[in-house]
């Protein structure tokens, strides 16, 4: 009996509290603009929405460039439907800048893989690059099945900044998935840092980077800083120097986000 007694004041009181939170009607709070765009989603999962740029559908490299030769055709092979580090011809990039994106890529280590550590399949996806070779914000491409090296420097980590949450890599030979939202620094004036640039990557459907701050562009050696302001940038692909066989690329597509309010 008094156990009841106390239920009813207990429900008589959170009924109280919860009446005084929600004054007014349902409609008060429900939105109707600005209505969401219609965005037809790809056929098949990683296929292109129809609102994407497609920045390789299998045919040509018409959307990059020579980053060695500037402004130079892309000099890398296109073959059955994917294309493939040419290392002599270095690094290749997008023709046109990017602020904010969604972004999809596919690669692939080849098969018969050789080189170990940092010298096995290294490749690199530059979320906007900063100038010619490897200047630019890295998410590293690399061998990671049963292969060792720093964390840091793993496939999905962004280059010496962030460890992956995962490694979820498949085998040499397998097709993997890059699905990147990338968030670029914003520079007041004077190029005084305002907001970091922020990456969410997931890497063959696993989350790998979760809205991860940088703290600038890649550095190999030493500490990353925002020394140099920016606007929008080329994405931009790597031609690693080291020995190990070339990797290959396929489906490749952004979609430009509005700048963050
Ligand atoms: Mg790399």
């Amino acid at each position: 009996m008094k156990f009841r007694f106390l239920s009813l004041i207990l429900l008589t009181g959170s009924l109280g509290a919860a009446h005084a939170q929600q004054a007014g009607k349902p409609e008060d709070t429900e939105v109707y603009e600005p209505v969401p765009a219609v965005v037809a989603p790809g056929k098949t999962p990683g296929a292109a929405p129809a609102d994407a740029l497609v920045l390789f559908d299998g045919k040509n490299l018409d959307q990059w460039v020579s980053t060695k030769n500037s402004g130079a055709k892309a000099g890398w092979t296109v073959a059955g439907g994917v294309f493939t580090v040419k290392k002599d011809e270095g690094n290749i990039e997008t023709k046109r800048s990017f602020g904010n994106y969604q972004l999809h890529l596919e690669w692939r280590v080849p098969a018969n893989i050789t080189g170990t550590g940092q010298a096995r399949g290294n490749s690199g996806l530059f979320l906007a690059s900063t100038g010619k070779d490897d200047l630019g914000y890295e998410l590293q491409i690399l061998d990671m099945y049963q292969n060792k090296t720093y964390v840091n420097g793993m496939a999905g980590s962004l280059y010496k900044q962030a460890i992956p949450l995962a490694n979820p890599a498949r085998k040499p030979g397998e097709w993997q998935t890059y699905d990147v939202v990338w968030t670029a620094p914003v520079f007041g004036a004077g190029g005084a840092l305002v907001s970091p640039a922020y990456a969410t990557v997931f890497f063959n459907g696993v989350l790998v980077q979760n809205h991860t701050a940088l703290t600038g562009p890649t550095q190999y050696i030493g500490k990353p800083s925002y020394a140099q302001a920016h606007g929008p940038l080329p994405i931009k692909l790597q031609a690693h120097g080291d020995k190990s066989e070339p990797l290959s690329f396929r489906n490749i597509w952004v979609r430009e986000l509005p700048a963050a309010k």
